[in-house]
């Protein structure tokens, strides 16, 4: 079982794709991973690639992201509790009509199947927050005086 769990939890370098990021200095995209994202919400800076500024989250965003990040996590382990018993029932309901009975209707086992996946996409699309950010970072998380005063 420890392999599965493992897949589910992002590793180091995955990509973080729910928000974009960017460089407040020089305007470059950042494309954090989750370990830059999770490194962001704990105040740790990350290094702009272009300009080489040590960004932080304003507060606000950090925040926001911080409960991103926690849905994102508290979602995954709910997929896990979810699917994992879902596609194993599946599973063996299939090897069991397969064998040793009639399928109460043809494609049963299809319907099984693409009822986790149904499962799956909702999970997923509950995971992923509908309210797209975009996080502008700052050396300090202190965005220069002049912009503050725009707003
Ligand atoms: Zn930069």
């Amino acid at each position: 079982m420890s392999h599965t769990q493992e897949a589910a939890v992002p590793t180091d370098s995955t990509p973080y794709k729910d928000a974009s990021m960017s460089c407040g200095h020089c305007n470059y995209t950042l494309k954090p991973t989750y370990h830059q994202a999770f490194e962001l919400v704990r105040l740790q800076p990350i290094n702009c690639y272009q300009c080489g500024s040590d960004l932080l989250l304003d507060e606000a965003d950090r925040q926001v992201l911080d409960k991103k990040l926690h849905t994102a996590t508290r979602i995954g382990k709910l997929a896990l509790l979810i699917l994992g018993p879902y596609f194993l029932i599946s599973l063996l309901a299939t090897l069991y009509f397969m064998f040793f009975a009639k399928p109460p209707f043809p494609g049963f086992s299809g319907v099984l199947f693409g009822g986790g996946l149904v499962i799956g996409f909702l999970l997923k699309s509950a995971a992923t927050d509908s309210e797209e950010r975009d996080f502008v970072l700052f050396k300090q998380g202190k965005r220069p005086s002049a912009q503050t005063q725009a707003a």
